[in-house]
C-alpha cells in the first residue's frame, strides 16, 4: 500500500484521484506525506514561524452559520464588543513583544458604523506602531468599497475561509438565505485579491457530510485560485448549534485531526511558498496540535492576545484552549513549544507570503 503513496508523492502534479488516495493514507502511509511536507517547508519557506497576535474583539455576529458557537441565534452566550482602548492595549502588547503583526477578527457585521470604526482603528494601529505592525483582517463578507477603504487605511492581509468549495456542501452547513450565499463569498475572495490584499482562505476538515472528494476539491480550488495564505483546522462541534445534531455522522476527533494535518501537508507540498497558519482548533483536539502542524508544513501561528476575561465568550466550538489565560501566559508557553517542534520564531518580521510576491511578478 505505501508503495503507491510513494509513487504518487514522486509526481510533479497530483490529480484529483491522487489527492483522494493521499487523503485516505493510513497511519504508516501518512508519515511519508508528513516527511515530504517537512522537506518542502525547509526548502521553500525555511524554519521560521511568524506570529500574528489575534484579537477576537467582538462575538456579535449578524450571521447564522450552522456550525458556529457565536452564531446570531445562540442565546446561551454573553455578547461582548471590546472598546477601542482595550483593542489598542492588546495591539501595544503585540508591538512591545515584537509580534510584528496583528489579526483583527470578529463576528460579521455589515454597517457604516462598523466600517468607520475599523477604518479609524487601522489608522490608529499604524500610528502607534510607527507603521511597523502588519495587519490582517478576518471580518467576513463586505462590499468592495469597504475592503478598499480598509486596505487604504493600512490592512494588507485578509482571511476569508471559503469553508467548503463545494456549493452543495456549503448549502448543507449554512442557512438558505441571501446572507449565506456561496457565490457572494467567492466573489468577496476575488475582490480582495484584485484590491491587492494578501488573500487567505481555508476550510473546516471533518464536517458532517464532507467526503474525501470534497477535500480534494478544496485543495484544487485553493491551488487554482492561487491563494496566498491558508488557515484550516478540524471542525469541532458546539452543543448550542444546529450542526451538533448530526454529530453521529462525525469521524472521531483523532481522525479529524489527522485529516486536517494531511490537508495542511498536501497544501505545503503543492503550494510550496504560501503561508499556512496552524489553527487553534488543532489544539482543541491535541494539546500539541499546533506544533504538530508546524512539523508538517505550517509556518504561521496566531497567539491569542484577546484580554482573558472575554475569551470564554468567543467560543466557536467546545474545548477551545487557553480561554483562562492572558496574553503573557500564551507567549512564554508558545515559544517553548515552537522550539520543541524544531522551529524558530521570526520576531519583529512580517513574514509575508512569498507566494504573493511571486504571483505579482508574473
Ligand atoms: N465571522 C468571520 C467569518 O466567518 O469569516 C470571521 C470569524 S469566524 C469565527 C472564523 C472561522 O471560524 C470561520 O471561518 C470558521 O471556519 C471557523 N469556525 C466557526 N465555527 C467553527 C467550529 N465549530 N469548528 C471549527 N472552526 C469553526
Ligand atoms: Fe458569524 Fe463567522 Fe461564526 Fe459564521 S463563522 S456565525 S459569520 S462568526
Amino acid at each position: 500500500m505505501s508503495y503507491d503513496i510513494k509513487k504518487i508523492l514522486e509526481k510533479e502534479e497530483f490529480s484529483r484521484e491522487d489527492l483522494i488516495r493521499l487523503l485516505s493514507a493510513d497511519e504508516k502511509e501518512r508519515k511519508l506525506i508528513y516527511a515530504k511536507a517537512a522537506e518542502t517547508k525547509a526548502e521553500h519557506v525555511g524554519k521560521k514561524v511568524y506570529y500574528r497576535g489575534l484579537i477576537e474583539f467582538s462575538n456579535i455576529c449578524g450571521k447564522n452559520c450552522y456550525y458556529c458557537g457565536i452564531r446570531r441565534d445562540n442565546r446561551n452566550i454573553r455578547r461582548y464588543n471590546l472598546g477601542d482602548r482595550e483593542i489598542l492595549k492588546a495591539v501595544e502588547f503585540a508591538y512591545n513583544n515584537r509580534y510584528a503583526s496583528v489579526v483583527l477578527q470578529s463576528g460579521e457585521i455589515e454597517n457604516k458604523g462598523f466600517t468607520d470604526r475599523i477604518e479609524s482603528l487601522l489608522k490608529e494601529i499604524k500610528r502607534i506602531s510607527n507603521n511597523e505592525l502588519g495587519i490582517t483582517l478576518s471580518l467576513g463578507e463586505q462590499t468592495g468599497d469597504v475592503y478598499q477603504r480598509w486596505f487604504d487605511a493600512g490592512a494588507h492581509r485578509y482571511l476569508l475561509r471559503i469553508e467548503s468549495s463545494s456549493p452543495e456542501l456549503y448549502a448543507k452547513i449554512h442557512p438558505d438565505d441571501n446572507s449565506h450565499n456561496f457565490n457572494r463569498r467567492l466573489e468577496c475572495l476575488r475582490t480582495l485579491k484584485n484590491i491587492g490584499y494578501q488573500t487567505g482562505t481555508g476550510i473546516m476538515v471533518g464536517l458532517p457530510y464532507q467526503t474525501p472528494e470534497d477535500i480534494a476539491g478544496d485543495i484544487l480550488f485553493m491551488t487554482d485560485f492561487e491563494i496566498d495564505m491558508v488557515g484550516l483546522g478540524p471542525y469541532i462541534e458546539h452543543r448550542d448549534t444546529p450542526m451538533f445534531k448530526p454529530g453521529n455522522l462525525l469521524m472521531p476527533p483523532a481522525e479529524r485531526f489527522h485529516l486536517a494535518l494531511k490537508t495542511i501537508a498536501l497544501l505545503r507540498i503543492i503550494m510550496k511558498d504560501i503561508n499556512i497558519a496552524a489553527a487553534t482548533a488543532l489544539q482543541a483536539i491535541d494539546p500539541m496540535g499546533r506544533e504538530k502542524a508546524l512539523m508538517v508544513g505550517a509556518n504561521v501561528i496566531m497567539p491569542n492576545i484577546t484580554p482573558g476575561k472575554y475569551r470564554d465568550s468567543y467560543k466557536l466550538y467546545e474545548n477551545k484552549p487557553c480561554t483562562d489565560e492572558e496574553a503573557e501566559d500564551c507567549s512564554s508557553c508558545l515559544e517553548a513549544r515552537i522550539h520543541m517542534a524544531g522551529d524558530e520564531i521570526g520576531y519583529g518580521e512580517w513574514g509575508d507570503s512569498k507566494h504573493f510576491f511571486r504571483r505579482n511578478q508574473k
